[in-house]
C-alpha cells in the first residue's frame, strides 16, 4: 500500500482551509454539530470489525482489545453528545438592577491535534470531539505507528455531514508534528511523552494559546493487607500490568505488596500472568500481541539489567529465549528498590516491579517518589484507609480497588510531567472554548 506524506507545504495548505472553514462552522447550531458526531460514532459501530482488524493490523493489539477500544470510544462520544449542550448553552449568571450578566463560549478557533498510538481512538476522541462539537476545525496528527487507524479515522468523519475542510489528518513523524507548532494555530492538544510534550509546551509558549497535555505516568498500585478475595487482586493487578501489553499511560507500572500477604500475593500474581496467551493478534485467544516499536524491546531490557545488577530477582520473563521480536514476555521482578530505573523510568511495556513494604507509612512514601502524577491505586477493603493515602498523593485520578480506568465523567488529568489541563468530563468541554462575557441594560431606566 503506498503511503502519502504530508510536508510544509501540504500541511500549511490543509491548515488555510481550515482556518477558512472554520468561521462558517462556528456558528452552524450546536444541535447540528451534535447531529454530525452522532454519524461518526454510527458509523464507528457500523464498522467496527473492519476497524478494529485495521487497527490490530497498525500497532499490534489484540483483536479483542482493539473492538473493546472502539466501544469505549463510543461511549466516551455518548458523554460528550449528552453533556455538551449543558456546558456550551449561554446562561445568565446574574441580574442586578436590570442588568443581565451572560456567560458564553466561542470555539478557539483552528486547533492541532497530535496524538499518540497506543488507544488511538481514545485519546483521539478526547480532543476532537469535543472540540469539534465547540465549532473548532481540527487540524490531526495520528502517530506514525497508527497512520492507517487516522487515516480511518478521517474518512469516516468525511462521510458524515461534517463540512470538507473541518478536520484534516496530517500523515507524517515526528517531523510532521513539528511543522504543526510553526503555524498559527488557536490550541495544541498533545498525548504523548513527557519528552516531546515538554518540548511542545516550549516551542508554542509565545503563542499565549491554549496547551493541552496528556503525557505518561509511572503509575503505583498498593496491594494491603485488607483484601479478602487474593485471586481476584491479583488477577485486576495482572490486568492492570500487562493489558495492551502495558503499553498505556495509565498502566500498573510498580507494584508494592504489604508483607502481611506479600508471599500468597506474589504467588497469585505469578499465577494469574502464566495465563496470558501471546500469539498472532488478530486471533480471538490471544491477550499479548507484539510490541508496537520494536526499539522499545532495548529500552525494556536496558530496565531489565539496571535492576539485575542492582540486586533484583527475574520471578518470570526477563530473558526473551523462544519470543520471537518484536514480542515481549510479560516480565515480573521481585527485590526491587528505587535506585532501579524499573521504579523510576516509564517502561511502557510488559514489565513490572514488585516491591514488599511494611505498612502505609512506606507505600506512601513509595509511591509520592515519582516526577510523575497521573493515576494511583489501592487494593483495600478499608475505604477511608485508602482514600487517606490517595489524598496525599499528587496525581489527578485515584482508584480503590479498581485501577488502569478511564471514565468520561470525570476530568483526565495528569500532574508533574504527566501532563497539563484535562480532557474528559466537563472541564475537557470547556479545554476547547473561551469564555465570553456580556453585560446587558435592556432598560436604562432601571
Ligand atoms: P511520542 O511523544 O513519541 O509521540 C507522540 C506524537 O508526537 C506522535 O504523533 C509523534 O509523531 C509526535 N511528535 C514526535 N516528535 C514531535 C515533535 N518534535 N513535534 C511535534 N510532534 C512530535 O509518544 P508516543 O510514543 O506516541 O506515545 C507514548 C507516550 O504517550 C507514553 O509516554 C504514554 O504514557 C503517553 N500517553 C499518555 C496518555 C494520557 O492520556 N496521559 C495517553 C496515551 C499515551
Amino acid at each position: 500500500m503506498t503511503l502519502t506524506l504530508d510536508n510544509p507545504s501540504t500541511i500549511q495548505c490543509k491548515y488555510q482551509k481550515l482556518s477558512e472553514a472554520q468561521k462558517e462552522w462556528a456558528h452552524t447550531e450546536l444541535s447540528k454539530r451534535l447531529e454530525c458526531i452522532k454519524q461518526f460514532s454510527a458509523l464507528l459501530g457500523k464498522f467496527r470489525e473492519e476497524l478494529a482488524r485495521t487497527l490490530t493490523m497498525d500497532m499490534g493489539k489484540p483483536i479483542r482489545q482493539s473492538r473493546a477500544e472502539i466501544d469505549h470510544a463510543r461511549k466516551r462520544i455518548q458523554y460528550f453528545l449528552e453533556h455538551s449542550h449543558q456546558w456550551l448553552t449561554p446562561q445568565i449568571v446574574h441580574h442586578e438592577f436590570g442588568l443581565e450578566e451572560v456567560l458564553s463560549y466561542e470555539p478557539l478557533g483552528v486547533i492541532g491535534n497530535i496524538s499518540a498510538w497506543n488507544y488511538p481512538y481514545l485519546v483521539g476522541v478526547n480532543v476532537f470531539v469535543p472540540a469539534l462539537i465547540a465549532g473548532n476545525a481540527v487540524l490531526y496528527k495520528p502517530s506514525e505507528y497508527a497512520t492507517e487507524t487516522g487515516k480511518k479515522i478521517e474518512e469516516l468523519i468525511l462521510e458524515t455531514d461534517i463540512p470538507e475542510n473541518i478536520f484534516s489528518a496530517v500523515i507524517g513523524d515526528g517531523s510532521a508534528g513539528q511543522h504543526l507548532l510553526t503555524l498559527p494555530l488557536d490550541g495544541y492538544f498533545f498525548t504523548g511523552s513527557y519528552k516531546t510534550g515538554s518540548h511542545i509546551a516550549k516551542q508554542v509558549a509565545h503563542r499565549l494559546v491554549p496547551v493541552g497535555l496528556e503525557l505518561g505516568g509511572k503509575d503505583p498500585l498498593y496491594v494491603t493487607d485488607e483484601i479478602n478475595d487474593l485471586q481476584r487482586v491479583a488477577k485486576a493487578c495482572v490486568e492492570g500490568c500487562f493489558y495492551n501489553n502495558g503499553q498505556s499511560c495509565c498502566a500498573v507500572e510498580r507494584l508494592y505488596v504489604h508483607h502481611e500477604i506479600y508471599q500468597p500475593f506474589l504467588y497469585a500474581f505469578l499465577q494469574e500472568t502464566q495465563k496470558l496467551k501471546m500469539g498472532n493478534p488478530l486471533l480471538e485467544s490471544t491477550d499479548q500481541g507484539p510490541l508496537t516499536r520494536a526499539q522499545q524491546i532495548d529500552f525494556l531490557n536496558d530496565q531489565i539489567e539496571d535492576a539485575i545488577k542492582k540486586g533484583a530477582h527475574i520471578l518470570l520473563g526477563g530473558t526473551q529465549e523462544g519470543c520471537p521480536e518484536p514480542f515481549f514476555s510479560p516480565t515480573v521482578i521481585e527485590h526491587v528498590d528505587h535506585s532501579m530505573k524499573i521504579m523510576r523510568e516509564e517502561s511502557f511495556g510488559p514489565i513490572i516491579g514488585i516491591q514488599k513494604v511494611q505498612n502505609d507509612a512506606e507505600a506512601l512514601e513509595l509511591m509520592q517518589d515519582t516526577d510523575y502524577g497521573l493515576t494511583a491505586s489501592i487494593y483495600c477493603d478499608d475505604i477511608p484507609r485508602a482514600q487517606n493515602i490517595l489524598e496525599q498523593l499528587d496525581i489527578g485520578n485515584g482508584m480503590i480497588n479498581c485501577c488502569d480506568r478511564v471514565s468520561p465523567h470525570l476530568p483526565w488529568s495528569g500532574r508533574n510531567h504527566s501532563g497539563l489541563g484535562s480532557t474528559l468530563s466537563y472541564l475537557g468541554i470547556l479545554a476547547f472554548v473561551k469564555p465570553k462575557g456580556y453585560q446587558i441594560k435592556r432598560n436604562l431606566d432601571k
